[in-house]
């Protein structure tokens, strides 16, 4: 049911922490598992220099929030943006359908943290202007 990189991750996940000071954090959750994701960044010159992250939740929560802070760290916020849920998955081998909800979260939880980021330093991240926080980080559905 799940790939080999999925339990890696789930039993391995790497970055698993806070950083003190983030320049961006992000948490968002869903109503389907009751994950909460909350994503931390450390952002020099535009560059993410460190990302820790914690979940709890479900185990594919878990593992797209890993392997989407590999996949962040050491890029500029504008390639960050432009992370999918599909890359989390494809990066994974795959996830079964009823979790690709869980890898939509780790896009969003990059997302909250860039937009937070964003907001701090008053500036605008190119893909993110159409960016809207969910008030209610239970309240989310995906469609
Ligand atoms: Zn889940």
């Amino acid at each position: 049911m799940y790939s080999e990189k999925v339990m890696e991750h789930f039993m391995n996940p790497r970055n698993v922490g806070e950083i003190e000071n983030a320049d961006g954090i992000g948490e968002v959750g869903n109503a389907k598992c009751g994950d909460i994701m909350k994503m931390y960044l450390k952002i020099e010159d535009g560059v993410i220099v460190d990302v820790k992250f914690k979940t709890f939740g479900c185990g594919s929560a878990i593992a797209t929030s890993s392997i989407a802070t590999e996949m962040i760290k050491g890029k500029t916020v504008e390639e960050a943006v432009k992370l999918t849920n599909r890359a989390v998955v494809e990066a994974l081998d795959g996830l079964p359908s009823q979790k690709i909800h869980c890898s939509v979260l780790a896009e969003q939880a990059v997302k909250a943290a860039l937009y937070d980021y964003a907001q701090k330093n008053n500036i605008t991240i190119e893909g993110l202007e159409n960016y809207k926080p969910s008030d209610d980080i239970h309240d989310h559905h995906e469609h």
